[in-house]
C-alpha cells in the first residue's frame, strides 16, 4: 500500500487525490456545505493537483467576475487539502520538487477555501478587484488571489481540514484514535504519512455518478475506457480517473444509445454490463 510518505519524492501531490478527496467530503460532514465545486463556471481546472472548490461565497463572486470579462479563466491552483500542503512543506523542507516556500499544514490560504492562482493575473485582476477577489500577495506570489473576508465566509477551514483528518483517520483506526482537535500536532502528522494515498476503506464497487466532491479512482478510469471503446457512441472524453461533467455526458450518450437503459447518468449494474464491465 502505498503511503503519503512515500510521495514526498514525488513532487505531485495529485497522486494523493483519492485521499484528498475523502477529506473533503469528511470536511463537508462536519461544516454542511463548507466547500463547494466550482468547475461548472466558465473555467479551466485540468490536473488531479487541483481540486476546484471554494467557499460558496467565494464561488459566487468569481462567476459574477468571469461573466464580466466574457472569458475562460484558467486556474492554477485553488483548494489545496492538508495532505497537499504536508507533501509541499516536506518538500520545502527536504529541498525538493524546486519548493521554495510552503506554509505549515494547516496555515496555508490555500486550505482557506478563499484562494486560486490563475493564469493572466493581469489581465484578470481590474474584473477581479470589483468582486472582492485581491492581489495581496503580489510580491512574492505573482498569480494568486485571496478573497476578502465577510459575513459569509470562515477564516477557520485551515483547522476544519485538519480536523476532517483526524475524523476520517478515526473512523478508519477505531484503536488507534487521534484527539480531533484540527491542530497538525506531532500525532496527527505521523498518522498522515502513513495514510493510504488512494483513501481508507474497502475497495467494494461503488455507484459512479457525478457527486461533490467528484468521485476518483481507478473504477472511474476503467468507465472512462469503457465508454471511448463503446461502438454505439463516439465521445471525446480524457481517461482522468475523475468521474467529471465530460464522463456524465458521455455516459448519458452511451445509456440513450442502448434504448433501453435508463438514461440517468449513473453506473448501476445494468449500465456496467451494457459496457462490458
Ligand atoms: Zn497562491
Amino acid at each position: 500500500m502505498e503511503t503519503v510518505k512515500d510521495l514526498i519524492g514525488a513532487c505531485n501531490t495529485g497522486l494523493a487525490r483519492g485521499l484528498s478527496l475523502q477529506i473533503i467530503a469528511v470536511m463537508n460532514s462536519l461544516v454542511p456545505n463548507v466547500l463547494v465545486n466550482f468547475d461548472d463556471l466558465n473555467v479551466d481546472v485540468e490536473g488531479d493537483q487541483l481540486n476546484p472548490f471554494l467557499q460558496p461565497a467565494a464561488k459566487e463572486s468569481l462567476r459574477f467576475a468571469i461573466k464580466k470579462r466574457g472569458k475562460k479563466l484558467h486556474v492554477n491552483s485553488a483548494y489545496r487539502t492538508v495532505v497537499q500542503q504536508y507533501l509541499l512543506h516536506q518538500q520545502f523542507q527536504r529541498g525538493l520538487c524546486g519548493i521554495t516556500a510552503a506554509a505549515f499544514p494547516g496555515t496555508s490560504n490555500h486550505e482557506g477555501g478563499l484562494a486560486l492562482d490563475v493564469q493572466d493575473p493581469d489581465g484578470w485582476e481590474p474584473f477581479f478587484e470589483q468582486h472582492n477577489w485581491f492581489r495581496l500577495g503580489r510580491h512574492f506570489d505573482f498569480p494568486h488571489f485571496d478573497f476578502i473576508f465577510h459575513a459569509a465566509t470562515r477564516e477557520d477551514l485551515g483547522s476544519i481540514g485538519v480536523k476532517a483528518f483526524q475524523r476520517l483517520w478515526n473512523q478508519n483506526n477505531p484503536n488507534d484514535r487521534l484527539t480531533e482537535d484540527g491542530d497538525f500536532g506531532p500525532q496527527t502528522e505521523a498518522r498522515l504519512a502513513d495514510s493510504p494515498v488512494t483513501g481508507f476503506g474497502p475497495s467494494a464497487r461503488r455507484l459512479l455518478r457525478l457527486e461533490d466532491p467528484r468521485m476518483h479512482g481507478d473504477d472511474v478510469a476503467e468507465l472512462q475506457k469503457a465508454l471511448l471503446k463503446a461502438k454505439i457512441i463516439k465521445v471525446d472524453i480524457q481517461v482522468t480517473g475523475t468521474f467529471d461533467m465530460a464522463t456524465e455526458k458521455a455516459l448519458k450518450q452511451f445509456q440513450e444509445a442502448t434504448k433501453r437503459l435508463g438514461v440517468d447518468g449513473i453506473v448501476g449494474p445494468m449500465t456496467l454490463k451494457a459496457l462490458g464491465l
